[in-house]
């Protein structure tokens, strides 16, 4: 009887690339065939046809492809010349290859605390946290949500900073009208198979309007060359695959109406999930968020993900442990405590499901189980003043 209910059971995984993978199957096997057919596996025409497609919709003059979305953090901050005693600042609330990157080119990630209504970097913190040595600042699109670009670009113009998107969870994403990539003097995306954006295995981008680090950009990820075996500057090979270029370019079609599904999701999500005791991060009015991630806010986070277990719905959380609280970073000098609006959020958050060929009745099934774990856990806060009351 119980195996006929688990059978029955409906999964809901965390993302489903390979249903993605059959809405689209005969354009990209056709993409990859023409790779393979025309063998020119490295910088092929398929990298600058999509490099010009995705400069094209983010609204920026320049596209450059590279191998992940950490470089592309990391040859921006080298073509802008960042690197040692030079500062960098960004949210204590983000994946670490946006520290990562602040760190490998040998300069310091200045980390400040979130807004904690927008989970995104707070401006006004920013500006506490700006000194002699600071070069640039690093807002992060959070969850597929847009940082307050406004006043922080307003802010790195008084101080002469660079601002510097990390928009690698909101390709699509958009800020009074703007696509995120162009809100900022250069951004990074990464195309890591399951952001919006992903190719078949690592890739980033990084977006411009400035011609100088474009071309800074194009040489570091090639040898420091534009001509074979002529080198300007000691580069690196950090070049964008042509076979994942042509997978993007076919993917990069279908981004407006994946996105429009997400919000969709996150829409019924929302509305079912509204009065029942969890909190979500604000989608202001300025912005159009893209959902990579649907997160939610709740007291008792870890039972609610294994009441989700046990009912087949995969959940994570992004991220259980703040950049300043990881080993890794130790150096930094930071202690518990430093950032505690990053560090509450941190242990009551949990990413539900979405991406865009989840069904209705997934998310209903996501829905319900949420709602019997909210009811369960009053129900369980009840019991325990009845039986105190008994005992007296
Ligand atoms: C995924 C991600 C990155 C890093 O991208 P990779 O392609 O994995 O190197 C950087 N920053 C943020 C916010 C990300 O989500």
């Amino acid at each position: 009887m119980s195996l006929q209910v688990n059978d029955q059971m409906q999964q809901v995984p965390f993302v489903d690339l390979k249903a993605q993978y059959q809405t689209i199957k005969d354009e990209i096997d056709t993409a990859i065939t023409e790779v393979l057919t025309n063998t020119n596996f490295i910088l092929g025409q398929a990298v600058a046809d999509f490099e010009s497609d995705f400069a094209a919709y983010c609204g920026t003059h320049f596209a450059i492809g590279v191998d992940s979305g950490l470089s592309a953090l990391e040859l921006v901050l080298r073509a802008y010349g960042i690197g040692p005693g030079d500062e960098v600042i960004t949210a204590a609330n983000t994946f670490i290859a946006t520290a990562l990157a602040i760190s490998s080119v040998g300069a310091t990630p200045i980390l400040v605390d979130i807004d904690p209504a927008t989970y995104l970097l707070d401006v006004v913190r920013v500006e506490c946290a700006i000194g002699p040595y600071t070069k640039a600042i690093m807002p992060v699109h959070l969850y597929g949500h847009v940082a307050d670009m406004d006043p922080i670009t307003e802010l790195a113009h008084r101080h002469n900073l660079k601002v510097i998107e990390d928009a690698s969870q909101a390709h699509g994403a958009r800020y009074k009208g703007r696509r995120v990539g162009g809100l900022g003097d250069a951004a990074a995306f990464s195309l890591y198979p399951a952001k919006n954006l992903g190719a078949y295995g690592d890739a980033g981008i990084i977006v411009t309007d400035d011609a100088e680090v474009a071309e800074q950009v194009r040489l570091l990820r090639n040898y420091g060359s534009i001509q074979k075996y002529h080198h300007e500057v000691a580069g690196f090979n950090r070049r964008l695959d042509t076979l994942h270029a042509a997978v993007l370019r076919v993917k990069l079609q279908k981004l407006d109406q994946w996105n429009t599904a997400r919000r969709c999701h996150a829409n019924r999500y929302r509305k079912l999930l509204d009065g029942c005791g969890i909190g979500f991060p604000t989608e202001s009015q300025h912005e159009e968020a893209v959902y990579h991630l649907f997160v939610i806010e709740v007291d008792a986070r870890d039972e609610l993900q294994r009441h989700l277990t046990t009912r087949g719905i995969s959940s994570v959380i992004h991220y259980p442990i703040p950049l300043h609280l990881q080993p890794a970073y130790q150096h930094l000098g930071y202690s518990k405590g430093d950032f505690p609006i990053t560090e509450r959020t941190c242990e009551r958050i949990l990413s539900l499901p979405i991406y865009p060929e989840l069904s209705d009745t997934q998310i209903d099934h996501v829905v319900q189980a949420v709602h019997s774990f909210m009811f369960e856990a009053n129900y369980q806060s009840y019991v325990p003043t009845l039986a105190t009351n008994q005992s007296l």
